[in-house]
């Protein structure tokens, strides 16, 4: 099971995909009952077109803190930023700095712990591949690798879902998290993503092949 992203005691360093401080929104009060023919839905008050991925799930709102060339700039709050995230994750970019991450065999490498993986040997996974050149350094210093990973060649993956935190109306307009209120993995295709807050983009990798990272990192041409 995918561990939810929580702020580290030590954030390490400050990736292009991990938040800053002042770029996440908490605004309750902008979320409302949307009313469509086919029953109640979550949406702003003042939804735009932008607030919507491809598959019609609501997504967190956030602002960004970026440099004049488009850099991330600031302390970071050691979680990931929710449109970084979901830019980088379905277009497979390389999560540390924004940069094509196809390997010259056309596959992807990601670094993945224990716990992304499900029993059938698929990981599921919120965290973007990364690229060669950024690869060694990614492993020798993101937190969320410490305790070990597995570095795998992707040669075939699937968007999946997203995580996101349900909630419920309260009243004619106002709406609540649902109790409890944690953060939920969803697949795409429930119902349940009518009132849902996505924050996270879900990936399930197929086809991979196990590989030793620095063996990769001699033998690949770049
Ligand atoms: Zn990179």
């Amino acid at each position: 099971m995918i561990r939810f992203d929580e702020p580290e005691n030590e954030p390490g360093p400050a990736f292009y995909i991990t938040a800053r401080e002042g770029e996440l929104s908490d605004d309750p009060l902008a979320l409302t009952i949307g009313r469509g023919s086919s029953g109640d839905y979550l949406t702003y008050w003042d939804e735009t077109e932008g607030d919507r991925d491809a598959k019609g799930v609501l997504w967190a709102r956030c602002f960004h803190s970026l440099s004049r060339n488009g850099r991330p700039v600031g302390r970071h709050v050691g979680v990931l930023h929710p449109d970084r995230q979901y830019g980088t994750m379905l277009h497979r970019y390389c999560g540390v700095g924004a940069c094509p991450a196809r390997t010259p065999d056309k596959r992807y490498l990601h670094l993945v712990t224990a716990d992304e993986r499900l029993p059938d040997g698929t990981v599921r996974t919120i965290h973007p591949p990364v690229c060669l050149d950024h690869a060694a350094g990614y492993a020798a210093s993101d937190p969320r690798l410490r305790n070990g990973y597995t570095t795998l060649l992707v040669g075939a993956s699937a968007l999946w879902g997203v995580i996101g935190t349900a909630y419920a109306a309260v009243g004619s307009h106002a709406v609540r998290p649902r109790p409890g209120g944690q953060p939920r993995l969803l697949p795409y295709g429930t119902d349940e993503l009518r009132w849902v807050l996505a924050n996270r983009l879900v990936r399930d990798l197929t086809d991979v092949e196990e590989v030793d990272l620095y063996r990769v990192l001699r033998e690949s041409p770049r």
